[in-house]
């Protein structure tokens, strides 16, 4: 079947490739983690698929990399109007295939998805490098478009993930060809179908479905192939790097992280706690959750006692119904694997003072996970969970917060909550990481620089950083005018 409806919402779930729809031949089922139960039939794509998308790409890159920018401008602002318009639509699409929470995508995520595409519009009509002198000799920066960019981007927020490198790379004048996930490859879909409406023209984005190892593997490796930027873990990552290394294909990558919430005696206690719980959004499917918790001992036995009683608080269930802070894990593999992570790390001597799976519910319902006391240097406070499992340990100085919080081959982001501001500013400088949020948490701005230190990644996105990656970026030096040499 080509259409499916998901939530009354028909979706195409063939490929999208210069701007046809193409099934392969076979294809996988799209299961829906709020009940375990198949929701729709997907195009199953392979090199064959791939190596189409990227040649349809190849064709459309000249034509929309020579457009003046206003006017590719206006076409993504065209499709973030489309995104709007179908918010509902994508939001509710969205819940049913990757179990998060409807009320987000109302409030933040698909308004976010929208903004992607306006911000990075806008900020292509600003992009300017001054020209500079050197020795008589104007030097004058400019920015050109790569050619076909490749896209792999993970489930936990497929379409904001997505779009926050689909629409840097438009702008910047580059063709598209995204591998969305396969555990949720349906808002992608209606993407293409809103670029289409907008009037993007065939070829400039492809989509095509399918898994990591078949159709993903063929993407990086593809020598039609000018940027990759990839969104994933850290084992895929390595993979990625491998397959694109031949092809001299420069890389971005967004992988996974084990941040830190360092929390002082001096801190805003309610908002520390408040911090802490809501680590277990998106049921702690955050690469950027702060989930190792660093408290310091004078306070830690009151913070814990309130997290636990603020975490017994929230709601879990249905991610469509409004109520519900807490929903379910993507897959069973992946309840299993964060099971596994937390039976692990009891026989190892931790104790869990709240969570588990949710046996009342049932199915891929794992509820808000609180583990103290876990072995220093284990792999529950070392490794990736990517679920609502908070650890938390104590500290008695500053300084040994900071050799804590550094104890990570991860450098994706850092929390810290404090009250005083020049402690602020000491423990922020000495924190490895991309993004450092003192005193709040995911505030974001997508002009600022997004990326990990160590393991969580290779380079930086948002703003100017994403036309850097997105570009060829040239140094043109004139000579003087030689009648000014003469003269
Ligand atoms: P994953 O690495 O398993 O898969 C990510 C994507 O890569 C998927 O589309 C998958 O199909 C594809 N893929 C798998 N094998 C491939 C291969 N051999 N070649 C090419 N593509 C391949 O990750 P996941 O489980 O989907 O997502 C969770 C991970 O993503 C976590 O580690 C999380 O921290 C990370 N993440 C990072 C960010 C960030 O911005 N830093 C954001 C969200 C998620």
């Amino acid at each position: 079947m080509s259409i499916e409806t998901v939530e009354g919402v028909p979706v195409d779930t063939r490929h999208w490739i210069d701007g046809r729809r193409v099934a392969s031949e076979s294809v996988f089922t799209d299961i829906s983690p709020i009940d375990e139960q198949p929701i729709a039939q997907v195009s199953a794509g392979t090199a064959i698929e791939v190596d189409a998308a990227v040649q349809a790409a190849r064709a459309a890159f000249p034509a929309w990399a020579g457009l003046p920018r206003a006017e590719r401008a206006q076409t993504l602002r065209r499709i973030a109007d489309g995104i709007d318009a179908r918010a509902e639509d994508l939001a509710r699409v969205e819940t049913r295939d990757n179990g998060s929470l409807l009320r987000s995508h109302r409030r933040g995520v698909m308004p976010r998805v929208g903004l992607n595409f306006r911000f990075f519009a806008d900020a292509l009509e600003k992009l300017d490098h001054p020209d500079s002198e050197i020795r008589g000799h104007r030097q004058r920066v400019s920015y050109h478009p790569a050619g076909v960019a490749a896209v792999i981007t993970p489930w936990n927020a497929p379409l904001m993930l997505a779009t926050w490198r689909i629409a840097p790379a438009l702008a910047a004048g580059n063709t598209v060809v995204a591998k969305p996930p396969e555990w949720a490859p349906l808002t992608a879909s209606l993407l293409a179908d809103i670029t289409a409406e907008a009037g993007l023209p065939p070829g400039v984005l492809n989509v095509v479905q399918g898994t990591g190892v078949a159709a993903g593997a063929p993407l990086t490796a593809h020598p039609g192939i000018n940027r990759l930027a990839f969104t994933g873990s850290v084992p895929t990552a390595g993979r990625v790097a491998a397959a694109a290394a031949p092809n001299i294909v420069p890389l971005s990558f967004e992988l996974g992280g084990k941040s830190p919430l360092v929390v002082f005696a001096d801190a805003d206690f309610d908002l520390a706690v408040s911090l802490a719980v809501e680590q277990f959004d998106n049921a702690g499917q955050v690469c950027l959750g702060a989930f190792r918790i660093l408290v310091e001992e004078s306070i830690a036995e009151r913070f814990t006692a309130a997290v636990i009683e603020r975490a017994r608080g929230l709601v879990q269930g249905d991610p469509r119904a409004e109520a519900t802070d807490i929903s379910c894990l993507i897959s069973r593999e992946h309840f299993e694997r964060v099971d596994g992570f937390v039976q692990r790390a009891l026989a190892a001597g931790a104790q869990a003072v709240l969570g588990g799976p949710n046996t009342e519910l049932g199915g891929l319902f794992y509820r808000p996970t609180i583990l103290v006391d876990a072995e220093p240097g284990s792999e529950i406070l070392t490794e990736e969970v990517f679920g609502p499992v908070l650890t938390v340990q104590t500290f008695r100085t500053e300084r040994r917060a900071i050799e804590m919080a550094n104890a990570t081959r991860f450098g994706l982001a850092a929390t810290l909550v404090t009250g005083d501001p020049e402690r602020a500013e000491r423990v922020s400088a000495r924190l490895s990481a991309g993004t450092v949020w003192v005193n709040c948490f995911f505030v974001r701005d997508l002009g600022a620089p997004f990326g990990g230190s160590g393991r969580s990644g290779i380079g930086r996105e948002g703003g100017i950083w994403s036309f850097d990656f997105y570009s060829d970026i040239k140094n043109t030096v004139f000579a003087p005018d030689p009648g000014q040499t003469r003269g």
